[in-house]
């Protein structure tokens, strides 16, 4: 039997935001919020910064939906600011208190278009910002000083580790310089960065590499690019193209100085007196000193001694070290620091923020432990073609990302004029990606990072794409006619895509004694006998084979204190919403609904 779910409210929650914002995006009193943390081991004041992570913890657990808030692309552009990274990261913050930080630059391109040598030659004719020379690590990122000004780099160039860090939450790029070798032009991985880097918001500046040689083509490439809406701005389009050799050095500081200028016209700020936030670039296990992380802190200032959070690893910042390996005490916003004290080895890509003291950290990660370990059982789905229907019916989206791979060049042309066709002024088709292969890990990433659906035509998945994707809650769908692949798009945009749910049960648990419990109701004092029971699991409750109830968990305790969850053999309270009949025997069998995998 399948049914439709009673729809959550969805609450799009920031990266970050404050106890009292994400109390006024359910609107419920703070109080109730603040609660949920403390239930949770957290202490935390109306003002108190959490994360996405924590936010959507709190946030279903009061019975929302939460999603990350992730602005509409057009509506990105068509406000002018390719940009509006600082206003997801600093979404809370008094702008009065905003100043400028350094822009963070990340370097795409096709392999062997010279990335490498662009970073190498980069970090080696400009001075090191705050030191002489020296020889540095590679951890992930460095800074230079140019001219009085200072640009942090990313180190590990390529938009599938740009990607993959977006996957996994980390917003850090505020400028692509996107290399493109002068003797060979736009070629397949170049168009992937410049639609990764849009997908993301970032601006772009076209790094003309290898103009040392001879057979450099510099006009065909303005071409190549202006083809693909970088229009150079010698052409009077908007795009940097700053010629340049990584070999000869030529051209750096002309490149640096178009850094500095679109840095200049975009909003590019922080606050740095504030607790740190920011992201994980690398996490390593060194020999010698233990768990290490590098972190790009992005708002606010890290000080030794700060107490850090990120995924499930927290601990005390001990030691602070730049890339030459200089102990620091602070680091305020755009500065890597490789940081060391923390519990384990932190994931790239994740955010992490500064916390009161190490219980409040301990548990907070406590908590997503307890998370993980229910999504386990019953994974969260990322967005479906379905979950998109239904959220077009209920008016909460007005544009459908898809990634669209296909087995030749050839096809591509007929399958994205039919979607483009789709749809209409309101509700419409925004293509991320379209290029012919394999659906990829990169790919993966892509849609996750951007809410996507991939539609594949005559192709699959390859095997780390399937896996990256059924991790990840990717939906992939796969036609082998094109007539197909449209008609279910057209579905979806007119939200006629039914999710199918069905009913699995995770748990029994046998009423051993009953209980009322002035101001509580009823409570009915359980022995699991299978599985677990789930505070946020549905219920029925059976007697002598018979079901007299169906709905929802409303507390679970052991002795007095509020769980998440009780396993087989434990015993454990429960009550359950707007029920209060419970006998000696009978049943309560807990389940969750799942979607149904589409066909
Ligand atoms: P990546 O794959 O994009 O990181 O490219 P690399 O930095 O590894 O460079 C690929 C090849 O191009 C190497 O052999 C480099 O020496 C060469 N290369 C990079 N930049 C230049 C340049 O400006 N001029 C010339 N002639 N060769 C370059």
């Amino acid at each position: 039997m399948s049914e439709q779910v009673q729809e959550r409210v969805v609450v799009e929650i920031p990266i970050f935001l404050s106890v009292r914002q994400l109390a006024e995006l359910m609107d419920i009193s703070p109080i109730v919020v603040i609660k949920e943390l403390m239930n949770a081991g957290v202490m935390a004041h109306i003002n108190q910064q959490i994360d996405y992570e924590t936010g959507a913890i709190v946030a279903e657990e009061l019975g929302f939906d939460p999603r990350e808030e992730t602005p509409a692309l057009d509506e990105a552009f068509a406000e002018g600011g390719p940009t509006l990274l600082w206003e997801r990261l600093y979404a809370d913050e008094d702008p009065a208190k905003l100043k400028a930080r350094p822009p963070v630059v990340t370097i795409l391109g096709h392999v062997d278009h010279g990335k490498t040598s662009l970073l190498d030659a980069i970090r080696d004719t400009e001075v090191q910002a705050g030191e002489a020379g020296g020889i540095t690590q590679h951890i992930g990122a460095y800074q230079i000083d140019y001219d009085g000004r200072v640009i942090t780099c990313l180190d590990t160039p390529g938009h599938e580790a740009f990607t993959a860090m977006r996957a996994r939450g980390a917003h850090t790029t505020d400028i692509a310089v996107l290399v493109v070798a002068a003797d060979d032009g736009v070629m397949p991985q170049t168009v992937e960065a410049i639609n990764h880097a849009r997908a993301a918001q970032v601006p772009i500046i076209v790094a003309l590499n290898k103009m040392d040689l001879d057979r450099a083509q510099t006009e065909r490439v303005k071409q190549e690019l202006a083809d693909r809406g970088l229009v150079p701005d010698d052409w009077g389009g908007t795009t940097l193209c700053v010629p340049v050799s990584a070999r000869t050095k030529m051209g750096l500081d002309d490149l640096l100085e178009a850094v500095v200028l679109v840095a200049d016209s975009t909003e590019i700020v922080a606050n740095p007196d504030r607790t740190a936030v920011g992201s994980v670039l690398e996490g390593r296990l060194e020999r010698t000193l233990g768990a290490t992380a590098t972190l790009l802190v992005q708002n606010g200032t890290l000080r030794t001694g700060d107490v850090v959070v990120t995924g499930l690893v927290s601990g005390r910042v001990r030691r602070m070290l730049t890339p030459s390996k200089q102990s620091i005490e602070e680091a305020g916003p755009s500065t890597p620091v490789m940081i060391l004290g923390l519990s384990g080895v932190p994931e790239a890509g994740r955010m992490f923020q500064v916390v009161a003291d190490t219980r409040t950290g301990r548990a907070m990660v406590a908590m997503r432990e307890d998370e993980l370990a229910a999504r386990s059982v019953a994974p969260t789905r990322a967005f479906t073609l379905d979950d998109f229907s239904s959220r077009i019916q209920a008016g909460q989206t007005k544009e459908l990302n898809l990634i669209v791979k296909t087995d030749v060049q050839g096809s591509i042309e007929p399958i994205v004029g039919s979607l483009e066709g789709l749809g209409d002024e309101d509700l419409k088709v925004n293509l991320i990606h379209a290029a012919a292969g394999n659906i990829t890990e990169s790919d993966v990433n892509l849609a996750i990072a951007s809410r996507a659906i991939i539609v594949g035509f005559q192709v699959r998945p390859d095997t780390a794409g399937r896996r990256h994707a059924e991790t990840g809650g990717v939906d992939i769908r796969t036609y082998d006619v094109i007539y197909k692949l449209v008609d279910e798009v057209d579905k979806a945009l007119k939200g006629l895509l039914e999710p199918v749910y069905r009913d699995v049960v995770i748990g029994e648990a046998e009423i051993l004694a009953t209980f009322n419990i002035p101001r509580v109701g009823a409570i009915a004092g359980c022995r699991i006998r299978t599985g677990v029971a789930r505070r946020n699991a549905r219920a029925r409750v059976l007697r002598r084979g018979e079901q007299l109830y169906d709905g929802h968990v409303a507390s679970l305790k052991r002795f007095d204190q509020d769980v998440r969850e009780v396993r087989s053999g434990f015993e454990c309270g429960m009550g359950l919403v707007d029920f209060r009949n419970f006998e000696v025997g009978d049943i309560i069998q807990l389940y969750v609904k799942e979607l149904e995998e589409a066909e």
